[in-house]
């Protein structure tokens, strides 16, 4: 029989599933004690998971403030530059808006709140909303007061705020300043192999972090929550299919198939972590693969883990119908639009790391008078949600950047359809 290697696609996916099955058999086959506990729960998985976590975590800051600068100085021209931005903007508030609507109009038809009856329990609202920040703080806040702290502390819109400046100022030096130009073309190209180097840790990585969620969780407490379940899922895969497959379609013609089976290790990787932002290293590295030009991904990727995060929209849609149903509280037409505002601007603001959407939602539930308390509820099923609607966020993300991408004449659909063997090889 001829050795075929496993492609790294292969093996991220047999470290998810392997790690499926291992951390349910510890969960309820594995009694409690040290061994469980200290050394393979606590243990080894966290050392494997986290620390690969770590790993990608730590690429993240050097790797996007490199790329965005050398991106920018690549389109060169602010014109251009400016013309992505905004197309690039567009795209991703409508597609937030879409997603949210999805959730609402589907969730009417699951009805994933009715039977539960908590009307009776008593409720406080808590003024979490009125701590949130406002439109024009929001706007104000991408200007770093001072670029090395944006850097030290991770803060991505105003690390995207300063390299986009850095890049597009180096690009009208031009030969000026030829020093630093090479530096940031040398640096960048260093940062995208570690981020390859660091990948080939991806399978084991994957394996340990499934495996320590599910032997933590198991599949306790869903059953109660299955019908909020299905529907969240049930949102995200219409999203997936209906809008980003359509979108692909109608922009870029190409197939959608074609497009997330190759984009699939991606989707592993996402739903393993369940941070986009650590997903970003690996989206731009596989999109370059796909044939979409870094030129565009290396902005448009990062911006959209920041801003752009239609599942756990969809999520924060479904858990708004869920919670009134409920408790009996009934939603206005006026309150479901002033949900679209506020679960967009949710999507903003939600960081790119595990559970934030469930904080976020606490400002989606106060706009519209629904008790916080709603939140403890879908708590406890949270993660695993976690994980899918963060393979939605980063899909969301990457059919913008293909769309934005074609748009520029900077997606080569040849490799799309061509490179899947050298995948098979490498
Ligand atoms: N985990 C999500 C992400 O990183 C954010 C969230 O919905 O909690 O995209």
């Amino acid at each position: 029989m001829k050795e075929k290697k496993l492609s790294l696609t292969s093996q991220i996916f047999i470290g998810l599933l392997s790690g499926l099955v291992l951390g349910v058999l510890v969960h309820y086959f594995l009694p409690a004690g040290p061994f469980k506990d200290r050394f393979l729960i606590n243990g080894l998985f966290q050392l494997f998971g986290t620390g690969f976590m770590r790993l990608m975590q730590m690429l993240v800051v050097p790797l996007v403030f490199f790329s965005i600068v050398t991106g920018a100085m690549s389109i060169g021209d602010t014109k251009r530059l400016g013309k992505v931005g905004l197309k690039t903007l567009a795209f991703y508030i409508v597609t937030t808006a879409l997603a949210i609507i999805i959730a609402l109009s589907f969730s009417q038809l699951t009805n994933p709140g009715i039977g539960l009856n908590l009307s009776e329990v008593k409720t406080a609202q808590t003024e979490i909303a009125k701590s949130a920040a406002t439109g024009i703080d929001m706007v104000l806040d991408i200007i770093p007061k001072n670029p090395i702290e944006s850097l030290t502390s991770g803060n991505m819109l105003q690390i995207i705020f300063f390299a986009l400046f850095l890049g597009i100022i180096l690009a009208s030096l031009g030969n000026h300043v030829p020093v630093i130009t090479r530096f940031m073309n040398e640096a960048n190209e260093v940062m995208m192999t570690m981020t390859f180097n660091v990948m080939k840790a991806a399978p084991v990585g994957v394996f340990a972090l499934i495996a320590k969620t599910f032997s933590d969780i198991g599949f306790d407490g869903f059953l109660p929550m299955v019908k909020y379940m299905l529907t969240v899922s049930g949102g995200l895969a219409i999203q997936l299919v209906a809008v980003y497959g359509l979108l692909l379609f109608i922009f870029t013609r190409t197939n959608p198939f074609t497009f997330f089976k190759r984009f699939s290790p991606v989707l592993g990787f996402a739903f393993s972590t369940a941070s986009s932002g650590a997903t970003v290293p690996v989206n731009i590295q596989t999109l370059e693969d796909m044939g979409v030009s870094k030129k565009i991904s290396s902005f448009t990727i990062p911006l959209g883990a920041t801003i752009n995060m239609d599942g756990t929209a969809i999520m924060q849609g479904v858990a708004v119908i869920f919670v009134a149903q409920a408790f009996g509280i009934h939603l206005e037409l006026s309150d479901f639009l002033t949900v679209i505002g506020t679960a967009t601007m949710a999507s903003i603001g939600t960081a790119a790391v595990p559970g934030v959407g469930l904080i976020t939602l606490a400002m989606v539930f106060n706009s519209v008078g629904l008790p916080v308390e709603g939140i403890g509820l879908i708590m406890g099923i949270d993660r695993v949600l976690d994980m899918a609607r963060t393979a939605v966020n980063c899909s969301g993300d990457a059919v913008v950047t293909t769309i934005v991408a074609h748009q520029e004449g900077l997606f080569n659909k040849a490799s799309l359809y061509k490179a899947k063997s050298v995948d098979e090889e490498d």
